[in-house]
C-alpha cells in the first residue's frame, strides 16, 4: 500500500501562564492508504492534540507533515485541504448544528464546496450519504435531539463523507455510545474503509477498541510515542511497561484467579515543561536512575516494533 501520510518530529506546544505545554513532543509515523492507524493513551496524552495538528485545525510548533507526497507542514488550512482531510469528533451532539435538520448539516459541506450543481443533484448526494451510513430517509427532516447517539454519529460520519475525503481522523468517535451501538459504528467504519478505501487515524483511550479497527497502533504517554506496532503483535507482544499496564487494564468478561495485573500507581507528572528523563518514570516499577535523566528514544525492537524504554531488553 502506498503511504498517504508521513509526520515527523512533530511538536505542538502551547503556552501557558506555567510555562510551555508539551502537548505533542517529537512523534513521527507514517499512515498507508486505505489502512488504520489506531492512537491509544490516557485522556490529556496528547493524542486528540496530534490528530488536530495532522489535519491543520491547529499549527505545528515544530516537524513535518507529508501528505500525498506533498509537504503540508506550512500550508494554511484550507477548503481545498479540508476536502482531502476531514474529523469524525467524539461527541456527536455537541459538534452537530442543533438548529439544522439532519439533511442541512450533510447539505452544508457540499454548498460550501460547490460540488452539486442544482437542487436535485444536492437531494440525490444527501440521500446517498443517509443510505451510505445507514441512516433511513424519513430521519432527513429530523434535528438532531431527536435522534439517540448512534444516529448522531452517522450524520457526523455523512458529514466527514460528504467531501469525499481520502484521510479521516476519527476522534473517540464512539466513547459517548453505549457499547451495542459502538458495535455498530465499528462495523460501519470497517465497512467503508473496505468499500471505499478510506485511511483512518483512529484515536481512543480504550485499546480494546482499536484491536480489530487497527492495522498499526501507536501508544502515547504525556506527548510521546511510547509503543508502535502492527496491531496484533502489540496484543501478543507488548513490550513498553504502560502498554502492558493499558492492556492489563482492559476488563475481561470471566476474571481468571491466577490474572496478573500490573496496574499503574503514582502521578502524572505535568507536561508543562517536562523534566529530562523518561515521561513514565514516576508510574513505572523498572525505573532507574537512568529513566529520570535521560529521555528513552523510540527503537526498532524487531520488523515494525519500536518501543522506548532503556530497560526494554531486561524486562521482556
Ligand atoms: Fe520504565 Fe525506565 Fe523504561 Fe521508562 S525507560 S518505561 S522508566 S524502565
Amino acid at each position: 500500500m502506498p503511504e498517504l501520510l508521513k509526520v515527523e518530529h512533530l511538536k505542538k506546544y502551547f503556552k501557558t501562564p506555567r510555562g510551555m505545554l508539551h502537548a505533542v513532543d517529537d512523534v513521527s509515523f507514517s499512515v498507508d492508504t486505505g489502512t488504520t492507524l489506531g492512537v491509544v493513551g490516557e485522556s490529556g496524552c496528547g493524542k486528540s492534540t496530534l490528530g488536530r495538528v495532522v489535519i491543520k485545525l491547529l499549527e505545528p510548533t515544530a516537524g513535518t507533515i507529508t501528505f500525498e507526497g506533498e509537504d503540508i507542514t506550512k500550508m494554511k488550512s484550507s477548503y481545498e485541504l479540508h476536502s482531502r482531510m476531514q474529523m469524525i469528533f467524539q461527541d456527536p451532539y455537541a459538534s452537530l448544528d442543533p438548529r439544522m435538520s439532519v439533511s442541512e448539516i450533510i447539505a452544508e459541506p457540499l454548498k460550501i464546496h460547490k460540488l452539486c450543481k442544482s437542487r436535485e443533484e444536492l437531494d440525490e448526494r444527501i440521500r446517498e450519504l443517509m443510505d451510505t451510513v445507514g441512516l433511513a430517509e424519513r430521519f432527513a427532516t429530523s434535528y438532531p435531539h431527536e435522534l439517540d447517539g448512534g444516529r448522531r454519529q452517522r450524520i457526523g460520519i455523512a458529514r466527514a463523507l460528504a467531501l469525499k475525503p481520502k484521510f479521516i481522523v476519527c476522534d473517540e468517535p464512539v466513547s459517548a455510545l453505549d457499547v451495542s451501538i459502538q458495535a455498530q459504528i465499528l462495523n460501519l467504519m470497517q465497512d467503508l474503509q473496505e468499500r471505499d478505501g478510506y485511511t483512518y487515524m483512529f484515536i481512543t483511550h480504550d485499546l480494546s477498541v482499536v484491536k480489530h479497527i487497527s492495522n498499526e497502533i501507536l501508544v502515547m504517554y504525556l506527548g510521546q510515542a511510547v509503543e508502535k506496532s502492527g496491531s496484533d503483535e502489540l496484543f501478543d507482544r507488548p513490550l513498553h511497561p504502560y502498554t502492558k499496564a493499558l492492556l492489563a487494564a482492559i476488563p475481561e468478561p470471566v476474571v481468571k484467579k491466577d490474572r496478573h495485573r500490573e496496574l499503574l500507581k503514582g502521578e502524572i507528572v505535568s507536561p508543562i515543561a517536562p523534566k529530562p528523563g523518561c515521561r513514565f518514570a514516576a508510574r513505572c516499577p523498572y525505573a532507574t536512575e537512568q529513566c529520570h535523566s535521560v529521555n528513552p528514544e523510540l527503537q526498532e525492537i524487531s520488523p515494525g516494533h519500536f518501543v522506548s524504554c532503556h530497560r526494554v531488553k531486561e524486562i521482556n
